[in-house]
């Protein structure tokens, strides 16, 4: 970047964080297609915003409509649809907001190019870990079917590798635990990690 210089503007991060009364914070939520990432990165940023929360939540379908629309499903397109996508989050941090990030990011490089881009305590990983037999019966959009079917090629977990976190910050197990469940332990380690305000009122989980 030669020529180009950084400009350091007055109103910086702080202080926009410090207009919300909030940490920003780039919560990233990886797994596979249907194992549940936008449906809970959703039902957390219902709870955040009812309590007083400034949020905004990056959906991968979506920014392939627009932001990502040039881009494919090649080994470089995934990345490149990272990378951009990190450095919205970022921006969106910037702007002091918490972002939830629902993206599949079968990539262990890409995740970790997103987290280094961010100050450490920033970026919180999400492991939304589902098996592929159970994502391949949820199957809400029929994308297994179709690519099963070899109308869709490079899908993750048929035909395109899905690298899991070894280390996340959370492990959400959805397959097992219930969207309410997963958003308690969401909850739960916000408060622990000293993102919230002042504790959080557990969602109540109907039998
Ligand atoms: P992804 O964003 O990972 O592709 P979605 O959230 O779009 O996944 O789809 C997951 C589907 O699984 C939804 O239809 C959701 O209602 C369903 N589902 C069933 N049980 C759970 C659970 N415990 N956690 C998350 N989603 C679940």
């Amino acid at each position: 970047m030669n020529n180009i210089v950084w400009h350091q503007h007055t109103i910086d991060k702080h202080t926009r964080a410090e207009q919300k009364s909030q940490k920003p914070l780039v919560i990233w939520f990886t797994g596979l297609s249907a194992s549940g990432k936008s449906t809970i990165a959703g039902a957390l940023e219902q709870i955040l915003t009812h309590q007083g929360y400034h949020t905004y939540l990056l959906d991968g379908d979506n920014v392939r409509h627009g932001l990502c629309k040039d881009l494919g499903f090649s080994d470089a397109d995934r990345k490149e649809n990272i990378r951009r996508v990190g450095e919205v989050a970022k921006l969106a941090a910037d702007a002091g907001l918490i972002v939830l990030a629902a993206f599949i990011s079968p990539f262990k490089a890409d995740r970790q190019i997103v987290r280094e881009i961010l100050p450490e305590d920033e970026f919180i990983e999400v492991f939304v870990d589902a098996s592929l037999e159970v994502c391949q019966q949820r199957d809400p959009k029929g994308l297994y079917e179709k690519a099963l079917r070899g109308e869709i090629k490079k899908f993750t977990g048929i035909d395109s590798p899905y690298e899991a976190p070894q280390d996340p910050e959370i492990h959400i197990h959805a397959d097992r635990d219930s969207v309410a469940e997963a958003v308690n332990q969401l909850l739960a380690y916000l408060d622990s990690s000293g993102a919230l305000k002042s504790g959080y009122e557990p969602v109540k989980i109907s039998a």
